[in-house]
């Protein structure tokens, strides 16, 4: 089973993210064990303080080493297996979140969130204590709560026996470096806009060039720089560069 724990001062931002929907059944078929985890519980002082003035001045707390350190340490010390955590860091300065890694990242056995609040961290955390720093885009939100929903969910989805029907999550945007071909269902006429014919033939094999052909011109259209790097056969490029 796949173990995630996220540090947060809000474990109960998580509730309903991890009790509802796929990631609440995944949790009960025992694919994943979803865990928020409030690091204000490591605080070593007295009125339970996780955050200080920064050195140097200027406006804005920083979330102190101390308790950070401690919540994963203690993760560490309770863990069966030998095998060290990946510890991710939700940071706006990260490494900008794909769905490469989250393929990667549910290779592992055991992931820890960590999610800032305030200006920023103390830098230590980052230098000694993550393996990773990763960004959901280039914009700042309060904090690190909803990044790392989105990091979980999209790694969650992709464990084996999440999704109902595995091919789900292999033909879907991103994973096949192209964007998705698009869909339709019942009924075939909706306010006289018909179905494309080609879906309703019964040719499998149209349908797939019509899909394929579908998501190489969506990807032409909308994200021409995924191009370059997906796997394409000169035939499919050739037709591309007819289509520009
Ligand atoms: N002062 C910081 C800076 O300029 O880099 C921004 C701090 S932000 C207000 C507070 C926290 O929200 C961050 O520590 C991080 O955990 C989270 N956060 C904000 N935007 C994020 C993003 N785009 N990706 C991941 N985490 C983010």
């Amino acid at each position: 089973m796949m173990r995630i724990d996220v540090l947060t001062l809000f474990p109960e931002m998580f509730d309903g993210v991890f009790g509802a929907s796929i990631l609440g059944k995944a949790k009960d078929k025992g694919i994943v064990s979803l865990e928020a985890i409030n690091f204000r519980d490591y605080s070593n002082n007295k009125h339970n303080t996780v955050d200080d003035y920064p050195y140097g001045g200027g406006g804005g707390m920083v979330l102190k080493a101390e308790p950070v350190f401690a919540a994963v340490e203690d993760l560490m010390a309770k863990k069966e297996s030998e095998a060290r955590p990946r510890v991710i860091l939700m940071c706006p300065q990260g490494e900008s979140f794909t769905q490469k890694k989250a393929e990667e990242l549910a290779k592992e056995e055991h992931l820890v969130l960590i999610c800032g609040h305030y200006e920023g961290y103390d830098e230590r955390i980052r230098e000694y204590l993550v393996t990773d720093e990763l960004s959901i885009g280039d914009y700042v939100l309060t904090g690190g709560e909803i990044p790392a929903m989105t990091v979980i969910d999209s790694v969650v989805r992709l464990l084996p026996g999440v999704l109902g029907n595995e091919s789900s999550a292999v033909t879907d945007s991103y994973s096949t470096g192209l964007l998705e071909y698009p869909h339709y269902t019942r009924p075939a006429v909706f306010r006289d806009w018909q179905v494309p014919e080609v879906l309703i033939s019964g040719n499998h094999a149209k349908i797939d060039a019509w899909r394929r052909e579908q998501s190489l011109l969506r990807t032409l259209k909308r994200r021409p720089d995924l191009l370059e790097k997906a796997k394409l056969t000169d035939k499919e490029r050739k037709w591309l560069a007819s289509q520009e």
